[in-house]
């Protein structure tokens, strides 16, 4: 036997019952899997090097006797994918995307509904009951069709109606509660205990746990791989690496824990030396981790009312799993951070628009949480950071646009005599692109700096930007071109951003263009009363990612 259930609040070790949600000494619903490591150590980790990269690769350290292959849909093996841009744009040269969106259903809740319907079956459940605010419910539904388990999904009314039909396309029940997550939880109980039905109890669910452990061993075993250890896979590295922060936005906590566990089975193994710093990230109008974490508090007060438009980091009341997780953010020296629900959707803007990445709103949450902490210095330039992408959005969502995010054309239907086919198409097309786009001329000498200001313009809408890479090229360019803002660099060799300044304000043609200085410098009392009345805007290069830097550029150029 490999493993037992623990319970966590009188320490007794009963054996594994899918169906059974308490203690059998105690009653206690707090319990986890315990693994017999030794025994496990004897064929983990050199059996992986056989296997392909999912979750049952880590069949060992989960809780199901023998996973039944025809339930599979693809869960686990996750990309983690380099975050360039994204770290260009941070100073984060070392930032990378647990990307869990590539689930069969687009959620890293596949891996809970793979092992926990697979523990069902196992355990003979035909019917189940589940609360959620989406995406549990979308991943235990397709999982429940394979395994021919009737699901009743209950849901918010705040719940997108795309995420509903997914879940009613599946065969399971919805049944849509008006009221807070909480709420709804609560009556999925109550009808659950009428009938006498399994109910999924989120991080009380010891597969949803044990579950989640796979990302980690996941993000261990790519890293290491990244950083060219020998033999195939892990195979061949005595120790795994691990990153120095785990970003998850968090409603209810469950991913971190599980992904806590995982570190902590792995570092028990031996195979590596340090868990992760944890940083859950919450969404603002519903906090009551980072709000309890602020104060100081070992048991979060629940926020009855949630204020996010962000419903899938709706849950308002923690309980017991913030205890859990403050201790382990406590330990490896993490932090809680909120985001407003405006910060979570320019984030998920900039993920898709500099990494191709689109995901839910409340992985915008995670990147906002992580920028934020970039720019309070919490996080370091030299640190490797993973940030799990999970819930993609598709549809798009809509209030992520404002109204004219499309150009209209209609196909030319009558055509004068005189006008061939394409002269008609050609005056349709006039729409689609104005007759000219903002011009931003950026000068820095250095080639990394324009491009990051190229990336950044262009992430935000349609610039026409020219460059120039010294003071000499830039006085040049200006005075041809007439750009219509300057975005201008201080420290260059020969002719610097003071000399361009003196240049273009003392000739009359480009005296009045705006000017925005960016620098990496440090200025003097001096040097800031030569920019004084010259220049419209002064930023300093680190806070690039500060809206104020693109609301500046659009003001200027209106
Ligand atoms: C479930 C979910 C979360 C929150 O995860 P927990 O670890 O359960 O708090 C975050 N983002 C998405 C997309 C989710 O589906
Ligand atoms: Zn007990």
């Amino acid at each position: 036997m490999l493993f037992v259930i623990r319970c966590l609040d009188c320490g007794h070790a009963a054996p594994f019952m899918p169906r059974s949600m308490h203690c059998p000494n105690c009653n206690s619903q707090w319990r986890e899997a315990e693994y017999n490591l030794e025994e496990v150590a004897k064929t983990f980790p050199a059996a992986l090097k056989d296997r392909s990269f999912d979750l049952w690769r880590y069949r060992e350290l989960l809780p199901i006797h023998s996973p039944n292959p025809t339930l599979r849909l693809g869960e686990g093996g996750t990309p983690l994918i380099k975050a360039a841009n994204l770290g260009n744009m941070l100073g984060l040269p070392n930032l990378y995307i647990k990307d869990e969106r590539q689930g069969p259903t687009s959620s890293f809740k596949d891996r809970q509904a793979a092992v926990t319907i697979a523990a069902l079956k196992e355990g003979g459940v035909t019917e189940m009951v589940a609360a959620s605010t989406g995406n549990v419910a979308i991943a235990l539904s397709a999982y429940a069709a394979r395994a021919g388990i009737k699901l009743w999904a209950f849901v918010t009314s705040l719940v997108p109606g795309v995420k509903m039909r997914e879940i009613a396309l599946y065969g399971s029940q919805v049944v849509k509660i008006t009221g807070s997550y909480d709420q709804a939880k609560q009556v999925a109980a109550e009808f659950a205990r009428q009938r006498g039905l399994y109910q999924d109890m989120g991080a009380r669910t010891v597969t949803a746990v044990e579950a989640m452990k796979t990302i980690a061993f996941e993000i261990a075993e790519q890293l290491t791989m990244e950083a060219g250890a020998p033999g195939s896979m892990t195979g061949g590295a005595s120790k795994w690496r691990t990153p120095d922060w785990y970003v998850q936005a968090v409603s209810g906590g469950m991913g971190p824990l599980g992904v806590y566990k995982g570190f902590r089975e792995l570092k028990q193994l031996g195979l590596i030396d340090r868990i992760p710093a944890l940083v859950p990230i919450q969404a603002e109008g519903c906090a009551p981790m980072v709000d309890g974490w602020k104060r100081g508090l070992e048991k979060a007060e629940p926020v009855l009312s949630p204020n996010t438009r962000i419903e899938t980091l709706a849950t308002g009341d923690p309980g017991r799993t913030y205890t859990m997780l403050r201790r382990q953010v406590i330990e490896t020296n993490g932090v809680f951070e909120s985001v407003t629900d405006d910060d979570a959707f320019r984030a998920m803007h900039v993920l898709a628009k500099l990494e191709g990445i689109s995901a839910e709103p409340a992985a915008g949450a995670a990147f906002a949480g992580l920028f934020k902490l970039v720019r309070n210095g919490v996080i370091n330039s030299t640190d490797t950071v993973v940030v799990n992408c999970t819930g993609h959005t598709l549809p798009a969502e809509q209030f992520l646009f404002d109204d004219n995010w499309t150009r209209d054309v209609d196909y030319p239907r009558v055509m004068a005599q005189s006008e061939t086919p394409q002269e008609g198409l050609l005056a349709a097309l006039n729409n689609v692109t104005p007759n000219r786009f903002p011009r931003v001329a950026v000068v820095d000498d250095s080639p990394e700096a324009r491009r990051l200001i190229r990336r950044i313009l262009q992430s935000q809408g349609d610039f026409e930007i020219s460059e120039a890479a010294d003071g000499r090229e830039a006085i040049e360019l200006v005075t041809r071109e007439r750009p219509d803002i300057v975005i201008l660099d201080l420290m260059m060799p020969e002719v610097d951003g003071f000399a361009v300044l003196d240049a273009l304000r003392g000739k009359p043609e480009t005296a009045n263009i705006p000017v925005i200085v960016a620098t990496a410098k440090e200025l003097t009392v001096n040097e800031k009363s030569r920019l004084q009345g010259q220049i419209q805007s002064l930023m300093q290069k680190g806070d690039f990612l500060n809206d104020d830097f693109l609301d500046e550029v659009r003001s200027l150029i209106r």
